[in-house]
């Protein structure tokens, strides 16, 4: 099979599949084919491939694409075509990667099921009467809908490991600072992280391995690290997996099952689980959201109509032309945010709000310290229950932001987590589970996710 072959049946996938999943909002045939005929030139070339040349994949749609559309999946962004790569997509394209388009979001990647998304939400590859989650629920529905090979997402608060578990895939949120941000459409930017979203741990590995390292471009990145995918051999011995019991209160009673049982298995590949409270837990969602919504009432400042995308039609001052852009263009839950962050920014409500949850993220962050003082990655559900069914967000927004739980604090500790399927519910839906690392262990929880599947 040459690359070309194989990314016109990816082609071909979408065109027949992607009505029923909506995980594309953008397909880039003409631009795949080309980079797929570069690579067979190499091959009858009899030049060596790496092993992610040619492999066709997806980006999520606020990874920003030199001439191509990318939108954010908002009505703002919609006609913007940025005039350079996000570090990750340059990286990519120096290992000729095949990218068959942009995918599927939540609108500035807030939300948890993608139905926020101005081209309505990406179904779940599973069952279409279920989301495929959020915020970068199009990469997973691609992936599990095999509509392409692997993709890359952004993780603020559980957005790559969240639709991952809905669909029974792997994602992985690395380090705050293991990959670059630059490029990276900004939602809360002490908080955003880009990772693959895949269907083995040995990808996700790979995938990481060609995405990390320092860029100059993003100064929060960090230097060259040792690679990851030769290092997932070897055994579980002596591996101390801790579990929190606070993250197994209130979820779903078949998901703690399916941990349960996934506590025995690592326990019979020869790993050590150690038990311990981390009371601390409770405060990371308030927190999560105060200082995700606050980053991004700041970050979100730059639409205006001037300089990116949508701009409103008729108006009488700058002031007004303003006003109209922002209220046409955000949708509901965008503006909801930005009024909340700049809520807990303003100065009557800053020490009440913003200030506390600034405190309370530094004893989260020493919190974690001092639980992998005695163990080496911790073990907790991804999300408390499977995919929700279509129109769930509908019903209530707070009970949507509770289901972040145990993916927000990751973020708020700067942590990398990765989540792997570990079952299934009676609807046959997925559950995931989430195995937490130290900074910069993502070696070490590839390699316990590595041995699990
Ligand atoms: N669901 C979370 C939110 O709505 C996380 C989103 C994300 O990680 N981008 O903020």
């Amino acid at each position: 099979l040459s690359c070309t072959e194989l990314t016109q049946k990816y082609i071909d996938q979408i065109e027949s599949d992607n009505a029923r999943l909506n995980a594309y909002v953008n397909v880039t045939p003409a631009q795949a084919l080309k980079s797929a005929q570069e690579v067979d030139k190499k091959l009858h070339a009899g030049e060596k491939l790496s092993l992610l040349e040619g492999i066709p994949m997806t980006l999520k749609d606020n990874i920003s694409t030199e001439g191509i559309e990318t939108t954010c999946c908002s009505n703002i962004l919609k006609g913007y075509v940025p005039i350079y790569d996000a570090t990750v997509w340059k990286t990519l394209k120096a290992h000729n990667a095949v990218m068959l388009g942009k995918t599927n979001m939540d609108e500035f990647a807030m939300g948890s099921s993608c139905d926020t998304s101005c081209f309505g939400g990406a179904l779940n590859p599973y069952n279409q009467a279920h989301v495929a989650g959020g915020s970068s629920g199009g990469v997973a529905s691609a992936v599990g809908g095999n509509l392409a090979v692997y993709g890359l997402g952004s993780d603020t608060g559980g957005s790559i490991r969240q639709p991952a578990s809905f669909c029974g895939l792997v994602g992985l949120k690395p380090t705050y600072g293991a990959v670059s941000r630059y490029g990276l459409i900004a939602y809360a930017s002490s908080l955003d992280q880009i990772g693959p979203i895949t269907s083995t741990v040995e990808d996700a590995a790979l995938v990481f391995d060609a995405i990390s390292g320092k860029d100059e471009m993003d100064s929060t990145s960090s230097g060259a690290r040792e690679t990851t995918a030769d290092k997932l051999n070897g055994d579980m011995k002596g591996l101390r997996i801790g579990i929190a019991r606070e993250y197994f209160e209130g979820i779903r009673d078949d998901v703690k099952a399916a941990l349960e049982n996934a506590i025995k298995t690592y326990e019979h590949m020869g790993a050590e689980i150690v038990y311990f409270n981390l009371p601390i837990l409770k405060y990371a969602l308030p927190v999560y959201y105060i200082l995700a919504c606050a980053e991004a009432s700041s970050n979100l400042g730059r639409y205006d109509g001037i300089r990116y995308g949508y701009r409103a039609q008729s108006y009488n001052s700058v002031h007004e032309m303003i006003c109209k852009t922002r209220s046409e263009g955000f949708g509901a839950e965008v503006k909801r945010r930005i009024l909340l962050g700049t809520y807990v920014l303003s100065s009557g409500y800053y020490d009440a709000y913003y200030k506390k949850a600034q405190n309370l993220r530094g004893t989260i962050v020493k919190a974690f310290r001092s639980a992998f003082e005695t163990c080496d990655i911790i073990l907790a559900p991804t999300v408390p229950m499977t995919a929700f069914e279509l129109n769930f967000t509908a019903k209530d927004q707070v009970e949507t932001y509770l289901t972040d739980i145990c993916t927000v604090p990751i973020n708020i500790a700067g942590l990398p987590a990765v989540s792997i399927p570990c079952g299934f519910d009676a609807k046959g839906l997925p559950i995931g589970m989430q195995l937490i690392g130290n900074t910069f262990c993502e070696t070490t929880i590839l390699k316990a996710a590595y041995h699990y599947e």
